[in-house]
């Protein structure tokens, strides 16, 4: 039998098929691949399952990512991977087909869209439809004052590609795109809608593409307000690892409250392992 960090029966899990994975604080982080990560993924592919890295960063492109996860010693392809920029350029491609967009974002993300066949700017021009911004690595003043007086200035739509505050690093945090979000209220009382993790529309679209229902699938990540939230949000099962964000205390003094909590991908992939026959 599986228990989980509070002794809850989480059987369940052996029943999963696809394990769409948050990356930051979950399997690496920056540039340290967590114990247990390789292992487990190899376990779910010997069961004959299959994982997707699903990400609110829309700093990397799917490419940057490949690189990434290969210099760790995991070998992955594009279909491996859904980000913030992908799930907002498919977005996008629906609600905006031929509007013009300004971006303040990376040359990633800016690269992405256009790729997708979005039209994309960074200047203030005429005809700009709609303003998206990104978790923007890039980021720099006269972008911000762009961004703020085409929202000042026009009748647009907002949106942002991922509500995360903060963005873990080797040190401690940096801010993220929710964060800039909150400067840019405080500047011109313009609040985006949010794209990626805790909406759905992430995990809806990989059980959608990769043929699995909801209740073959779980998330696992770090952080309450996205990962966990958006497992809730979708009814899908999740689990909260204790290696990034969220601490003990977090989760039992907190309102979102993890269907498992589990120590890390090593104490998973253990208890699996045993729990599914040895492998
Ligand atoms: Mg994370």
């Amino acid at each position: 039998m599986i228990r989980d960090y509070y002794n809850t029966n989480a059987d369940d899990l052996l029943n999963k098929k696809l394990f769409l994975f948050d990356m930051d604080g979950t399997i690496y982080e920056e540039d340290r691949i967590f114990d247990g990560t390789i292992d487990l993924l190899n376990l779910i592919k010997e069961r004959g399952g299959r994982y997707v890295f699903i990400t609110n960063n829309s700093s990397k492109s799917v490419v940057d990512y490949i690189d990434k996860v290969a210099k760790m010693g995991i070998k992955a392809s594009e279909e491996d991977f859904f980000t913030s920029s992908q799930a907002t350029a498919l977005f996008f491609r629906k609600k905006y087909p031929n509007d013009l967009i300004y971006c303040q974002g990376t040359k990633s993300l800016i690269a992405e869209l256009k790729s997708k066949g979005l039209h994309v700017t960074e200047k203030q021009e005429d005809g700009i439809k709609v303003v998206l911004t990104g978790f923007d690595t890039e980021l720099n003043f006269e972008k911000l004052r762009n961004t703020c007086q085409i929202l000042t200035e026009r009748e647009v739509d907002y949106y942002a590609t991922n509500p995360d505050l903060v963005c873990p690093v080797s040190f401690g945090f940096v801010p993220d795109n929710g964060s800039v979000a909150i400067m840019i209220k405080n500047a011109t009382g313009k609040y985006p809608t949010f794209i990626g993790k805790p909406e759905t529309m992430m995990v809806d679209i990989c059980c959608e593409k990769f043929g699995f229902t909801k209740d073959e699938a779980v998330i696992i990540g770090d952080r309450l307000y996205t990962d966990i939230q958006t497992g809730i949000n979708a009814k899908m099962a999740n689990i909260c690892v204790l290696t990034g964000e969220a601490t003990l205390k977090d989760i039992e003094e907190g309102d979102i409250k993890p269907m498992y909590v589990f120590e890390s991908v090593r104490v998973l992939h253990d208890l699996l392992a045993k729990a599914g026959g040895a492998s």
